[in-house]
């Protein structure tokens, strides 16, 4: 196995991957619909921290429901009642300081359009992102990656794991440390950077899970020797 991947065996693990589910339409949107998807899909990187996509898309819900959508509502809305209809997502009280920071930023600096601060170059971006209270380098690369449309490779406790089992050498145990196997070795291209992204995130918790991973059946398993001594 190699311990630095090759931009060939990046391209054909993403493509396993691809060919067992299809392309995952990673970001998904409900309700931002057309080109303006920015608040939707920032608030969504804020509640997802620490919990499932369904307990933040039930959050999600509960905003749009409440009318509490977009950066000015946000920025307005009461924090009680942000609070209430966060709850879905835990760490409820925290999430809500973290809305409103990332609102009051867009109100106060950017007049409410996101365009604006993802118009800033892609350093600048994310140095003005992780300077934002709640904003860490995961959610500031899904909000780069997913909303912004450019390239910075998201990493999590998914992504790592199967670098991890697949048994990659990292220099370092640090966010960027993990990123760089994948941003140096593929081309720059946000719909692939963020479909892998994705299909690295499903494969880890249907296939790869932190428990008795499922490795007879992963179509990893060849080039994986955790999976190998999993099954010997
Ligand atoms: S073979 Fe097992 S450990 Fe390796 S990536 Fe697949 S599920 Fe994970």
């Amino acid at each position: 196995m190699q311990k630095i991947p090759s931009t060939e065996l990046l391209l054909e693990i993403y493509n396993r991957l691809l060919e067992k589910t299809g392309h995952r339409n990673w970001w998904p949107v409900k309700y931002d619909l057309g080109s303006d998807t920015g608040f939707e899909i920032s608030a969504g990187a804020i509640l997802v921290q620490n919990t499932s996509w369904s307990n933040a898309k039930r959050a999600l819900d509960n905003l749009h429901d409440a009318g509490i959508w977009g950066y000015q509502a946000v920025h307005e809305a009461n924090e009680e009642y942000l609070v209430e209809a966060t709850r879905s997502s835990g760490y409820y009280n925290t999430k809500t300081k973290k809305l409103k920071a990332f609102a009051r930023t867009l109100v106060e600096e950017f007049d409410c359009d996101d365009t604006k601060l993802f118009a800033l170059e892609l350093t600048e971006l994310r140095e003005r992102l992780l300077s934002i209270y709640g904003i860490g380098e995961e959610t500031a690369d899904d909000i780069i990656l997913y909303a912004a449309k450019k390239p910075s490779f998201v990493m999590d406790t998914y992504t790592r794991r199967i670098v991890d089992r697949i048994g990659w050498k990292v220099t370092g145990n640090k966010y960027a440390d993990y990123q760089r196997l994948f941003e140096t070795k593929l081309e720059s291209n946000v719909d692939l950077w963020g479909d892998f992204h994705a299909q690295l995130d499903g494969h880890a918790a249907r296939v790869c899970t932190k428990r008795n991973p499922l490795c007879q059946a992963c179509v990893l398993l060849d080039l994986c020797p955790t999976g190998k001594s999993n099954i010997a």
